[in-house]
């Protein structure tokens, strides 16, 4: 069956109103141009057992002013069909001026886990994608919203407004779904040329080869991405690496060399004109 769009706030609200008594409502907030990885938050979503609710939304105050807000993919229809093969029984597309009828003078600070890594490459990036969650979060009153691991800054983040606000949204998270290759699946890979897609599994491996430490401890994780990072940073086109970090997946403050318990290793950087994110969970310090 296909889902209820929703285009505006009164018509969620009228499409949520007689679901919301038969069961659980799950939340998959997206931006769009749908693929793998938002299918598997969809499928997570199904099997709470309620109303999936979808929100495609590009979040004009997630971007900066020199971002891809503009070119950002746009692929509705297909989107609609994806949602519809899933299960998914609202749709919510809100224009902007229906999601913002005024620039917000109230807005969630994400506090000092939203200025490091990709806050501290994308300044006020957080401060957007809070906001715009928090806004979500009560037009759509769900009972658990599902976000997936490849934005591990965004999921950290998420728990921490839930849990700090007392929001009372069950936050369920899903792995990054790969290419067959180990590319993260991302609605920005489009834009890259077959040999910025050769460059750009460099991330993929540098965090492959550092998980494969995990066991030697923090030291020996970075080592081995550095090195896939530096080589690729020499290919053509170069990677131009943002950051490598090794973090407690929590609070985001980089582990020391004696650290042992769970870890998230993040990467960022550009290939061309493609800004590409990626990280990878892992046990540090236990043996083999
Ligand atoms: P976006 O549309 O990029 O804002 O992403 C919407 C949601 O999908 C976020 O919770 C992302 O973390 C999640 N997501 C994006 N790509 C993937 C992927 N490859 N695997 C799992 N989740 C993903």
């Amino acid at each position: 069956m296909n889902p209820t769009v929703a285009r505006t706030k009164e018509e969620l609200l009228r499409a949520l109103g007689e679901r919301r008594s038969r069961g659980p409502i799950a939340f998959v907030p997206t931006m769009g141009a749908l693929h793998a990885g938002h299918r598997a938050l969809m499928d997570r979503a199904r099997s709470i057992g309620g109303t999936v609710v979808v929100s495609i939304f590009v979040n004009p105050m997630q971007f900066g002013p020199n971002e891809d807000f503009k070119r950002y993919p746009r692929t509705f229809d297909d989107d609609l069909a994806m949602c519809a093969d899933a299960g998914v029984g609202v749709v919510f597309a809100p224009a902007p001026e229906v999601m913002y009828p005024a620039r917000p003078l109230v807005t969630v600070d994400p506090g000092p886990m939203g200025s490091v890594l990709e806050g501290h490459v994308r300044p006020g990036h957080f401060a957007g994608v809070l906001t715009v969650v928090a806004k979500l979060f009560n037009l759509v009153r769900p009972d658990a919203a599902v976000f997936g691991q490849k934005d591990a800054q965004q999921l950290a983040l998420i728990r921490r407004m839930v849990a700090d606000l007392d929001m009372g949204v069950r936050i369920e998270a899903v792995p990054t779904v790969r290419e067959p290759d180990g590319l993260a699946i991302s609605s920005r890979n489009r834009y890259l040329s077959p040999t910025e897609r050769t460059t750009a599994l460099a991330l993929a491996r540098a965090l492959a080869a550092g998980a494969r430490r995990a066991p030697d401890g923090a030291a020996a994780v970075r080592k081995e991405a550095r090195t896939v990072l530096d080589d690729a940073a020499t290919a053509d086109p170069p990677l131009l690496l943002d950051y490598l970090a090794l973090v407690n997946p929590d609070t985001l403050a980089e582990v020391d060399e004696s650290y042992r318990g769970p870890a998230v290793l993040a990467v960022a950087g550009r290939v061309g004109t493609t800004r590409l994110i990626d990280n990878e969970p892992m046990e540090i310090g236990v043996p083999r």
